[in-house]
């Protein structure tokens, strides 16, 4: 018998090892948290809509990206600032 519960035993820790390097739940976080920053939005300075940053989309004006919702929104923000595409 004492033989079966050490089988148990090991069992239960071996479940416990290997659901841990499965689901480790704090890298969890951290990926939930890469992705946020992956998809962070950014003000379209023209119309106000917010335009996620990895828009094709987008100009360099003084040193700051600016995204925009749309090809119009880019190309008003550049006649408005006189700047080159
Ligand atoms: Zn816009």
């Amino acid at each position: 018998m004492p033989k079966y519960i050490i089988l148990i035993v090991s069992f239960l820790i071996m479940f416990f090892l290997v659901k841990n390097k499965l689901f480790p739940t704090e890298k969890k976080g951290e990926k939930a948290k890469e992705a946020i920053n992956a998809t962070e939005m950014s003000k379209d300075p023209v119309c106000g809509t917010y335009v996620e940053e990895g828009s094709k989309y987008r100009l360099k004006y003084y040193g700051k990206i600016y995204y925009f919702c749309s090809h119009d929104c880019m190309i008003k923000f550049k006649e408005a600032k006189s700047v080159e595409i």
